[in-house]
């Protein structure tokens, strides 16, 4: 982190001789002055992107529409951005131009939050036109000038608001507050990526629950330009005091996505359409997806009557996890507050962890044997491979076949037998 900033200086440094002004911006002067831990560097300085790149000939523009020279030094990039203001919002998304300046001060008024709204120069002072350092004393989030003027110009910001009271535990200040409820349906001209972007670091960040509550409370989700259609999130919902009182912190990233769906009573279907459009990477949704399924096989098993035998949960257990994989077992022990009601939810809390532990056979590549070694056992190849294959696994990972070679033919000729029995 003592080389980030080093470097950073260096960059400093090098436009200050060349005769221009240069600083560190944005978040990381509000990181450095929480002691928090910082993973980047922005700098902002009056020389043009051209200017820039002809000082740091190992340069990329990686952003030239708005200014945005990415410079790469030994060890570490940083984004350097010509100071500018921003030319009138139409479409309350982006401003229609950019036009580079020569003040710092003028730089900072476009920024969204006064906490966002500070600059660092290379001896350590800090420039805070707008009370940042005031606000975050008192732990309050407040817009640079008028709330409601700053969210029409750019909608997301009401987002970034909530993520940022929530990740930093302050509290909204009420002029931006009002100013969300009375302009959340402008949340619609936000492309559904932008929106992911805001909400991924909001529910994987330091405050979830809290991050949940702003959600709820504002309904911003419910204005999107996609209808996500995620209760609870989209209308009033009973399920709001048990969101309330999830503990989304304690969970990891993949265990608090799940329980939102989980939460909202969706369907694994639902939660694939809604985590579509909300441009999820395809693994994040497929991981969902999973420990989802694997939750309703549980359901649909346990539909039944009577109250599960051990054996019986177990054996669900297993199946599930050879077909949906371990992440999904160990997802659904994390979330186990979200059934609670379920029948099988005393059992699978006292038992899971033991078992998480224990079994040693996940899949069918775990086994001893393969498709190769059963393949003779029938004249021709088919989809009876895998289905072997998937009962073995889950035999093993019961503990009560051992995976081992000779032992597993030997089952796999008695299931062969009860397959055909001719
Ligand atoms: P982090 O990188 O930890 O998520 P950050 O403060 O760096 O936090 P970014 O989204 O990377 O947040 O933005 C960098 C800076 O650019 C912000 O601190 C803020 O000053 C400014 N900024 C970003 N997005 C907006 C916006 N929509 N409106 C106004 N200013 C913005
Ligand atoms: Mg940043």
């Amino acid at each position: 982190a003592n080389l980030l900033l080093e470097e950073a200086r260096q960059i400093l440094a090098r436009l200050q001789q060349a005769g221009f002004k240069a600083y560190l911006v944005g978040g990381f002067v509000r990181d450095h002055l929480l002691g928090r831990p910082v993973h980047d560097i922005d700098i902002a300085t009056s020389a043009a992107p051209a200017d820039v790149m002809h000082l740091f000939p190992r340069s990329v523009p990686t952003g030239l529409r708005h200014g945005t020279v990415t410079v790469v030094m030994p060890v570490h990039s940083f984004e350097v951005t010509t100071f500018r203001k921003d030319g009138e919002y139409k479409d309350h998304r982006r401003p229609e131009t950019v036009e580079y300046v020569d003040s710092l001060h003028e730089d900072l008024a476009r920024r969204d939050f006064t906490i966002n709204a500070m600059a660092m120069d290379i001896n350590g002072q800090v420039i805070d036109p707008f009370g940042g350092q005031q606000d975050l004393k008192e732990g309050v989030l407040r817009c640079v000038g008028e709330a409601a003027h700053r969210f029409e110009e750019d909608a997301l910001r009401m987002l970034r608001c909530i993520r940022f009271a929530a990740n930093y535990r302050l509290a909204i200040d009420e002029e931006a507050w009002s100013a969300i409820l009375a302009l959340r349906p402008l949340m619609k001209h936000i492309a559904m990526e932008r929106v992911r972007i805001e909400l991924s670091k909001t529910i994987e960040g330091e405050d979830p629950d809290r991050g949940v509550l702003l959600l709820l409370s504002s309904r911003l989700l419910a204005y999107t330009k996609e209808e996500l259609a995620w209760r609870p999130f989209a209308a009033s919902d009973a399920k709001e005091r048990l969101l309330a009182e999830l503990k989304l912190v304690r969970m990891s990233p993949l265990a608090r996505w799940v329980s939102l769906f989980l939460a909202g009573e969706h369907t694994s279907d639902e939660a694939d359409v809604i985590a579509r459009k909300l441009t999820f990477t395809n693994e994040l949704r497929s991981r969902i997806v999973k420990s989802l399924r694997m939750y309703e096989h549980m359901r649909r098993e346990t539909a039944a009557d009577a109250p599960l035998a051990e054996r019986d949960l177990r054996r669900i257990w297993c199946d599930g996890a050879v077909t949906y994989g371990r992440e999904a077992a160990e997802i659904l022990y994390e979330v186990r507050d979200l059934y609670r009601t379920e029948s099988w939810h005393e059992l699978t809390v006292r038992r899971m962890p033991d078992w998480l532990a224990e079994m040693s056979v996940w899949t069918p590549a775990d086994l001893a044997v393969s498709g190769r070694d059963v393949m003779h056992l029938r004249a021709r190849k088919g989809p009876w491979i895998s289905r072997l294959l998937h009962e073995l696994t889950v035999d093993a990972a019961m503990g009560e076949a051992v995976n081992e070679k000779q032992e597993l033919l030997r089952l796999a000729e008695d299931y062969m037998r009860k397959w055909d029995p001719s």
